[in-house]
């Protein structure tokens, strides 16, 4: 798999009011493709100098996929949630020559839920959803393993320098298997946003935004759609449950650096205070 540039225009800088007051025919629906197993105590930081007294406690959250379709430009995903291998299998078939090994010892893997049709191909089929395009908020296995049952012709992009945990011949899940190029998406020049920071007007009519949000992982991406329904932050995993907007609190669990990752929560915190119309999806609740 090869990586190369995403191209995108350079926007000016603009407030964010301006553009909510020039919402675009653009909508989201949020899929459920399977539960997993967390623990509130991690899913919220409890070293957290607000985290208060935050005790173990397992929530079956759900693992999500966004469908965004824009009325001109058609439609994209945001992750592609997980495929049906895990219907029958709580690891998504996993493979390789450790695999067996951090299965039994629960050593790097967790246990996913699906029912029957919640994989990500038949809510694209059941949608008739024609798809241009994926936009991944990070490379997790339960973000991106979705990608084995969809078209390989059409663009998928990431963070710049974000990794991907395709451990061959140890485990892997070849989640991203026949992507031939992983297009990344680079913030390092791009204009300051209000509160935000560094931000991209990815179709360049301010419909949707990629916002740079690493923590979780160092090419982590939150997305911002600009519906005429209203705004709609779609935060991805800087925080997993709505709790965490409750005390500012983001998460420390599965989280590379939490220093950072709580930072890139903090705006997003306020940004929501600023702009309390903004509708927040988190990485793993539906509100
Ligand atoms: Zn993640």
């Amino acid at each position: 798999m090869k990586r190369e540039a995403f191209n995108f225009k350079k926007h000016y800088f603009k407030e964010w009011n301006e553009v909510f007051d020039n919402p675009q025919q653009i909508t989201v629906k949020s899929f459920i493709t399977g539960q997993v197993l967390l623990n509130k105590r991690g899913a919220l930081n409890p070293d957290h100098p607000k985290a208060g007294a935050i005790n173990n406690e397992l929530l079956e959250v759900p693992v999500l996929a966004h469908w965004i379709h824009h009325e001109k430009l058609g439609d994209y995903l945001i992750d592609t949630g997980l495929d049906s291998s895990y219907h029958n299998d709580p690891h998504g078939n996993m493979k390789g020559i450790l695999a067996k090994l951090f299965i039994k010892t629960n050593l790097f893997v967790d246990e996913y839920k699906q029912a029957k049709n919640q994989n990500i191909s038949y809510h694209i089929k059941k949608n008739r959803i024609k798809l241009n395009g994926v936009f991944f908020t990070h490379l997790h296995s339960d973000h991106i393993a979705g990608t084995r049952e969809l078209p390989k012709n059409i663009t998928y992009v990431t963070g710049k320098e974000e990794k991907y945990h395709d451990h061959k011949p140890f485990f892997y899940g070849d989640y991203l298997k026949g992507v031939k190029t992983l297009y990344e998406i680079d913030f390092e020049d791009t204009v300051d946003m209000p509160v935000l920071g560094k931000c991209i007007d990815i179709f360049g009519d301010e419909s949707f935004w990629a916002i740079s949000t690493p923590g979780h992982t160092k090419g982590h991406i939150s997305f911002l759609v600009n519906s005429i329904e209203g705004p709609i932050l779609l935060t991805g995993d800087v925080c997993f449950i709505k709790s965490s907007f409750k005390n500012g609190v983001a998460p420390s669990s599965y989280t590379e650096d939490v220093r950072v990752n709580q930072k890139s929560f903090d705006k997003i915190f306020e940004f929501k205070m600023v702009y309390p119309k903004i509708k927040v999806i988190c990485g793993h609740e539906i509100s």
